[in-house]
Formats: structure tokens, sequence, C-alpha cells
């Protein structure tokens, strides 16, 4: 089976603590990665899990509370700094443009590379972008300021292809014309290799992540995320504080494991946890009682997505 996986770089909320920092998290999907929010201190943490963001082509921001892209001017001047040419994407709040441009400006930074940037649509499940086997989505979630969930699908398999379509990936069928903008002018991408990536893929069944935070219950969610193999949903507070998590656009533990149920999750994880929590158990503990699938999102674990 092809890799797919998410590591958790951050599980905290808004407040870091020695023990969890805030929220980013990175994905792998056959050799792509990407880069779910950014909070700070983002870059050192990936140095630590022994990632080079040189890897991250594309950068998916949820909204625009500090805890979740407060590292993104940072990792982007370290990419400059070292060297990067290729093209950096990435997606977030329209406003997240003009922040990027004023701290680039100000600092009188003109980047080596590309960067290139998708505003979210705010209303209903949009696709984002496509990485070759993969198609990411986004959907609004119920938070203080507009915010995104996000939901990532492998494409179909070949087995469920209908004929017309397997004729398209024939390899003898006709030359395929597969091309990628670079930043320093036009690459063919290897055709064997695709090919070979392509069959490869085909084997295994199609699987899909879910990432929900910031945002309060939210029914909504759950009909954009069906059968979703993982869900990552944020679990701020425990149910006793059921009011604090209403007034400020949070979820609890059972909420989260609540919407897992009514999407059909395979499984759950839940994070960005309140700084005022150091045991961990009770909240596991309470999102198991609604869905037993449930595990914690804790700092540097890595899950493997469509894993039982
Ligand atoms: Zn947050
Ligand atoms: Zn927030």
């Amino acid at each position: 089976m092809i890799p797919f996986q998410v590591t958790i770089i951050g599980s905290g909320s808004a407040i870091p603590s020695l023990h969890r920092a805030a929220t980013s998290q990175l994905v792998h999907h056959n050799g792509s990665y990407l880069l779910i929010d950014c909070a700070e201190g983002t870059q050192l943490l990936l140095k630590k899990l022994k990632i080079s963001p040189m890897r991250i082509d594309h950068i998916l921001v949820s909204h625009l509370h500090g805890d979740h892209y407060f590292g993104l001017a940072g990792l982007i001047n370290s990419l400059h700094l070292i060297g990067r040419i290729a093209p950096l994407h990435i997606y977030g709040p329209a406003q997240l443009f003009d922040i990027i441009d004023l701290q680039l400006k100000v600092a009188e930074t003109s980047l080596r590379f590309p960067l290139i940037f998708k505003p979210l649509i705010p209303d209903g499940k949009h696709l984002v972008f496509e990485i070759r086997q993969l198609k990411i989505w986004s959907f609004p979630v119920k938070h203080r300021i507009p915010t995104w969930g996000f939901h990532l699908t492998e494409k179909m398999s070949e087995t469920n292809l209908d004929e017309h379509s397997k004729e398209s990936h024939n390899p003898f069928a006709c030359e395929p014309s597969i091309t990628q903008k670079g930043g320093a002018g036009l690459h063919k991408l290897n055709k064997m290799q695709f090919l070979s990536e392509k069959i490869e893929a085909d084997v295994s069944p199609a699987r899909s992540y879910a990432y929900c935070t910031d945002t309060a219950f939210c029914p909504d969610t759950a009909s954009f995320i069906k059968g979703v193999d993982l869900l990552y949903h944020e679990a701020t507070f425990m149910e006793n504080l059921a009011k604090t998590a209403e007034a400020t656009f949070h979820s609890t533990t059972k909420q989260a494991a609540e919407i897992a149920r009514m999407s059909g999750a395979g499984k759950l994880i839940i994070g960005h946890f309140s700084s005022r929590y150091t045991d961990l158990d009770p909240l596991l503990e309470e999102s198991r009682i609604i869905f037993q699938k449930t595990d914690l999102a804790l700092d540097g674990m890595t899950f493997n997505i469509g894993d039982k």
C-alpha cells in the first residue's frame, strides 16, 4: 500500500505549552508533502522531526488566528535563505496574501521562488487542488472568524474506473503530455516513473483524511466528510466546559466524537487541547464513551490513514 500518513507537529491551542506546540500537521502521500496550518515554531519542529521543509510544495491555512499561521512568514523566509527555487503554493483566507506580501515588503525581501496564492472559497465544499493521486477539498466550519476544514481524498482506484477512463490511462494509447511549470522553466516528468506510480496506486483502496479545527460543534461537517477513514477533530475542552466551548467557538471531546459518529469515520484523533490540561487521558476516555476508536493526536505522532 502506498504511504498516506499525517504527522502531528503541534496539537496545542492558542497558548503553546512545554508539552504541546500550537497547530500544524504534515501530510505525506506517496512522496508528496503538504503542510496544514503553520503555527509559530513549525520550522524548528520540522527540523526536530528530520523533515526538510524543501519537500513541502503546498501549505493550507485553515484561518487567521495566530496559533494556525504565525510560523508561515518565518518558514517562507527560511526557504528563501536556503535557496529554494521551486514554487510554493499557499491556500488560505483571502487576507493571508496581503499579510505575507506586507511582511516581505517591509523586510525588502524579494523571494527566489514563485509564491502562488489561492484564496479559499467561503461557502460549500470545493476542490482546492490536486496532486498526482490526491484531491484536496475545503469546506466551511463554525468559528469566530471564517475558517475552513479540509478533506483529502485519494483518487478512485483502477477497479472503480469505467472503461473509457481505463483507456485514457493505457500507456500505449497515446503519448501523454505531462508537464509541470517550475521556477526555472518547464520540466517534463519522467513518463515511466509516473506510470509505475499510477499502477502502484491502483492496487490500494481509496482512503481519505479530514482536518476540522477550529470549530464549534457543527453537524454540517459530517455531511462534507462522509465515510472518512481518519478524522482529526479539535477537542479543546472537556464536556464540563461545554459553555466555554460554545462561547469561544470550540468543541468538546464528546462533540468531536459525535461528528466522528455522524460522519461514519473509521477512526478519530482529537487535538487542539487547551493548555489547562496536562493529563489528556480524561479527554480520551470522554471521547471514547461516544466513539470508541478515538486516539490522542500528540506532538510528533504519525498516523497511517486507512489503518483500522
Ligand atoms: Zn486554534
Ligand atoms: Zn481559531
